[in-house]
């Protein structure tokens, strides 16, 4: 059984994911992460993030680059938004994300593309939204231990760029698929957002007979 997440940055697309990962015992891809090493992969090679040769070439990354922790920050988080126009990366990419969402057993995977390139198959996908100043104010105070100097107005900006880059690429812009469960987390706190996306996943393969 596939899981298919998609939504925006601090959508809480993640946490859902891994709370639906360990509620049906099923490994969990965090897709992002592939692209923010191979945005961070270009940084760390010196080329150019808008470079689709030096993109692509950085797609070799080596596996120990996914634990480093800088692959978390804001600016690894642009760069892996650039990178991730490129049709060559996404392509690059797709094989190992296959690979993960079709291994025996089932998996939940998300990212941005999941329920409509990489697993249109998947038993359930979930789209999960909230407004942009919901999104940033989430980012902001998860920041606050981390890049305390980055202001509220600066993430918000930084939000709407990055979805206004992922939402208008032509290569597998972000968008629900059209049997996609759209999610709304602007007005739920983390455990309420967690326990409704459970019941939501639940019911769904209740009716389609899949549980
Ligand atoms: O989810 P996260 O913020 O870690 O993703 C970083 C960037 O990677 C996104 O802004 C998006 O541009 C890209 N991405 C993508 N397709 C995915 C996952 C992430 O294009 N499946």
């Amino acid at each position: 059984m596939i899981i298919a997440v998609d939504g925006p940055t601090a959508s809480g697309k993640g946490t859902i994911a891994k709370a639906l990962a360990d509620h049906f015992g099923l490994p969990h891809l965090d897709t992002g992460l592939l692209y923010r090493a191979v945005g961070r992969q270009v940084m760390l090679s010196g080329g150019e993030a808008d470079d689709p040769r030096a993109a692509l070439a950085a797609c070799s990354f080596p596996d120990s680059l996914l634990a480093d922790p800088d692959l978390r920050t804001e600016e690894t988080g642009g760069l892996a938004s650039r990178v991730s126009v490129h049709p060559a990366v996404r392509q690059a990419l797709f094989e190992r994300q296959r690979a993960f969402a079709t291994q025996a057993g089932g998996a939940v995977l998300d990212g941005r593309d999941i329920g409509t390139v990489i697993a249109p198959d998947a038993a359930v996908k979930l789209f999960v939204t909230a407004s942009v100043s919901a999104r940033a104010h989430r980012r902001w105070l998860e920041m606050q231990g981390r890049e305390p100097a980055v202001t509220l107005d600066e993430i918000e900006r930084d939000i709407a760029r990055r979805d206004a880059r992922d939402m208008g690429r032509a290569d597998a812009p972000l968008r629900a698929a059209p049997d996609a469960l759209v999610f709304d987390t602007t007005h739920f706190g983390r455990d309420q957002a967690v326990a409704e996306a459970i019941a939501a996943v639940e019911q769904a393969l209740r009716s389609s007979g899949s549980a």
